[in-house]
């Protein structure tokens, strides 16, 4: 049923078929593109819903592929890397991914995660037409104007800097947020120690918020990378 257009960047084409395999088979359309430069060509003529993108490619970093399609495109980019490549995924990340899938990955994530983005997406095309002043996510709801927040009505008693990590993860709702951007938003600065307090005003937010803080519905970890809010049905 979904007509999404999927741009597959992969310079390995036993990856890229698996990947347009997939897609064939789920409805989705696609096109490829095996370098950087002929990622950003395609992004620019072709205005894919979505883009997979290996990090790893021949000519230019798949982080400078991301920098030069952000300077004129919100398109939600899934990065693809190896498991080595740890620390580019963080930089991908940073640089204006939304999220990640690390190599070897089944059918079955790289479904899941196109299911993640495509709800983002819907989310991103609402928010173009008018700034909402009230988020609503299952239980929880948000009112920015307001400055308060609430869970199955009742209002959640928050700290400011909790209500800060709220709403920057709900603006960012379906995104993995880097702890480096996390810490850079909430006190402007990312060291070691902002990382540490970030770790404990993770926790009582979910206290908080989250029914069953040991299998979150709200803040998903991603450990050594960050946190997402997911959307709740
Ligand atoms: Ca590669």
């Amino acid at each position: 049923m979904n007509k999404l257009l999927i741009l597959v960047v992969e310079d390995d084409s036993s990856v890229r078929n698996l990947i347009t395999t997939t897609l064939e088979t789920h409805g989705y359309r696609f096109r490829t593109a095996s370098n950087g430069n002929s990622a950003v060509m395609e992004a620019s003529s072709h205005n894919p819903d979505i883009i997979l993108l290996d990090l790893g490619l021949p000519d230019i970093d798949g982080v400078d592929v991301i920098k030069k399609i952000r300077t004129w495109s919100n398109v939600p980019i899934i990065v693809i890397s190896a498991r080595s490549e740890d620390t580019d995924k963080i930089d991908a990340l940073d640089a204006g991914a939304d999220d990640y899938l690390t190599k070897p990955f089944s059918v079955e994530e790289l479904l899941a995660r196109l299911r993640v983005t495509q709800r983002r997406l819907a989310i991103m095309q609402n928010d173009g037409q008018t700034e909402n002043p009230v988020f609503i996510n299952g239980d929880l709801k948000i009112d920015y104007a307001a400055g308060c927040a609430y869970l199955k009505n009742e209002e959640l008693h928050l700290t400011p800097i909790e209500y800060k990590l709220l709403c920057l993860l709900s603006h960012n709702v379906g995104k993995v947020l880097t702890h480096t951007f996390i810490t850079q938003k909430i006190w402007g600065s990312s060291w070691d120690n902002d990382i540490a307090s970030l770790r404990v005003f993770m926790a009582t937010l979910r206290k908080k918020l989250e029914s069953a803080p040991g299998s979150p519905q709200y803040i998903q970890t991603h450990i050594g990378v960050g946190y997402r809010m997911m959307k709740v049905e």
